[in-house]
Order: structure tokens, then C-alpha cells, then sequence
């Protein structure tokens, strides 16, 4: 939907794929694209004064859990002529409803809760406009970026536990939450549940609950980092999230990897920064297999 002169404001600590993607795209002259910090108003202030045709959001965002405003960048963003898309994919729509709160698109990667499973991968893009909607599906059926019968029926198969999911993604969450704000080993919890994560009160405001990811930094140097994820039983180290298995991802090395080491900075990526994906196993089990893999990194500082 966009043009070569068109600007797209974008999260500077966006999803790695969606940066990876913007990127490309824009140095192949298809649109020009800025990444900013959304959470400095004055800095999402001077990026709107360009009047670009695309606002887009994330929030919580992917891997810190940085929450933004739907509702007043969207407000913000219409008053310069821009379209606003919300990437949902950490909360799923049970959590959080960018279209009710002022935004005109969302995109879903339905890889993740939404299937739930992690067996399929797909994508869906909800316009509030039908007859962008229409736009939409037409470039979908243009290009063939529409997802193949078996992935949907897969998909629509996850969607009916969807809410039943997230319920269960959420306790075990909080679970996790209440053991890592214990461990001595935990330098710095990433979770908007937390009184005193910047996102807090928007987070309470404008989504129904927390989700199922947080990210922490490890305290301890790269051969104490790759003791702890060794050392893990029941967190795979694997990509993606959302599904039933709890998986752990180092975000420096993987999701985010197609980022510099100075954007990687600039988002706040540290070294030692690990995102968890909480299944949906026994929570004391999930616990447990975080206690073994500290005890490990604390037995070899001895
Ligand atoms: C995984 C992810 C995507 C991309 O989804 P794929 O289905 O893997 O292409 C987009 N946004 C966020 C926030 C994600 O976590």
C-alpha cells in the first residue's frame, strides 16, 4: 500500500523479522522507514512532524516488553494523515484489541498463540476499513502470501483453546515472575506485571492481562550464559514462542542477530539478555528447571 516517497515510522526494538523486513525493503526503495524510540514522545514527535503514511506499533514489545500507548499514538499519528499498524503477536486478541483502542490494522503472527502449537507458520492482517480490507486480500491474492488449507485448518483448530491457552500461558507466567524476583543470579527482570517496568499503568490499562514472555539479563559472562542455557531440561533453545512447550531464546544471537551491534545496543539487547516463552507445563516442573540450570552457573563460581 505504500510508495516509494512514503515514510513508515517503526519501533527502534521491533520484532528482529519485521526490522530485518522494513529494512531490506526500504534500501531496495520500495519506502523510506525510521525507527525510533516510541516510548520518548518528544522523539515519535519530531518523526511525525515528516508526516509519514505508516505508524507502526508493537507493544509489549519483542524482546524487552516495552509497552506504548495504542490509543495516544494512534491519535497522534491520524492527526498527521498516517495509518496506524499494530503488531499483536505477544498478547493474541484475548489480551489486547489494538482496532478498539484507535488502530487501523493488526497483524497477527498466528505462528504463535494464536495456532499455539508450533506447528505451523502463518500470518494474518485484520483491517478495521473494509475496503482496505478488500486492498488487502487483493495484493494477498496478487502476491500469494495467503496461507495454504492445511496451515488454516491447523490454525482455526489451535483458536478454540486460544483463551483457555493464555489463562494457563499467564500463571505459569507469574509463577516464573515470583521465582526470578528471588534468584540472586537474575541481574534485571523485563515484565510489564512489575510495579516498576516504565509500561506499567498502560499495560494495565489497555490490555487484559500480561501474556506469557519475559525477558531477564543473566548476571554472569558469556561461559556462565551458555552454563545456564546447557544446562536447562525443559526450556528449549529454540526461536519463536507462543506454544505449548516452554522455550528460552538468546536474542543477541538469534531473533535479533540481523541487527548491528550498535541498533542491538541502541534497543537495549544486552549480551546477557534471555527471553523465556512460558508453556503450558506444571509451573512448580518449569520453576524447577530454572532452579537446576542457577544452581549450576552459582556451583561453577565456587
Ligand atoms: C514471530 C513474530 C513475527 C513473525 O512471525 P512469523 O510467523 O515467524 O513470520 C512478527 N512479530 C512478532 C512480534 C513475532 O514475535
Amino acid at each position: 500500500m505504500l510508495s516509494p516517497d512514503d515514510l513508515i515510522v517503526a519501533p527502534h526494538d521491533c520484532y528482529g523479522g519485521t526490522y530485518r523486513l522494513f529494512d531490506s525493503r526500504a534500501k531496495k526503495g520500495a519506502f523510506k522507514v525510521e525507527f525510533v524510540d516510541q516510548t520518548d514522545s518528544n522523539a515519535l514527535d519530531v518523526a511525525l512532524e515528516k508526516k509519514p503514511k505508516l505508524v507502526w506499533i508493537e507493544t509489549p514489545s519483542n524482546p524487552l516488553l516495552r509497552v506504548v500507548d495504542i490509543a495516544e499514538i494512534s491519535k497522534k499519528a491520524h492527526a498527521v494523515g498516517a495509518k496506524v499498524g499494530v503488531d499483536n503477536t505477544f498478547l493474541s486478541p484475548v489480551l489486547q484489541q489494538p482496532l478498539t483502542l484507535g488502530a487501523d490494522f493488526v497483524v497477527h503472527s498466528t505462528t504463535k498463540f494464536i495456532n499455539g502449537h508450533s506447528d505451523t507458520v502463518g500470518g494474518v492482517v485484520v483491517a478495521k476499513d473494509a475496503e482496505l480490507a478488500d486492498e488487502l486480500k487483493w495484493w494477498g491474492n496478487c502476491i500469494g502470501a495467503t496461507g495454504n488449507a492445511f496451515d488454516s485448518y491447523m490454525t482455526l483448530r489451535g483458536l478454540r483453546t486460544l483463551s483457555a491457552r493464555m489463562r494457563q500461558h499467564e500463571e505459569n507466567s507469574a509463577a516464573v515472575l515470583e521465582y526470578l524476583k528471588t534468584e540472586a543470579l537474575v541481574k534485571v527482570i523485563y515484565h510489564p506485571a512489575l510495579p516498576d517496568h516504565p509500561g506499567h499503568d498502560i499495560a494495565k490499562k489497555q490490555q487484559s492481562g500480561f501474556g506469557g514472555m519475559l525477558s531477564f539479563e543473566l548476571k554472569g559472562n558469556e561461559e556462565e550464559l551458555k552454563l545456564f542455557l546447557g544446562s536447562l531440561k525443559l526450556f528449549s533453545l529454540a526461536e519463536s514462542l507462543g506454544g505449548v512447550e516452554s522455550l528460552v531464546t538468546h536474542p543477541g544471537s538469534m531473533t535479533h542477530r540481523a541487527m548491528s551491534d550498535e541498533a542491538q545496543a541502541e534497543a537495549g539487547i544486552a549480551a546477557t539478555l534471555l527471553r523465556l516463552s512460558i508453556g503450558l507445563e506444571d509451573h512448580t516442573d518449569l520453576v524447577a528447571d530454572l532452579k537446576y540450570a542457577f544452581d549450576k552457573v552459582r556451583e561453577s563460581q565456587q
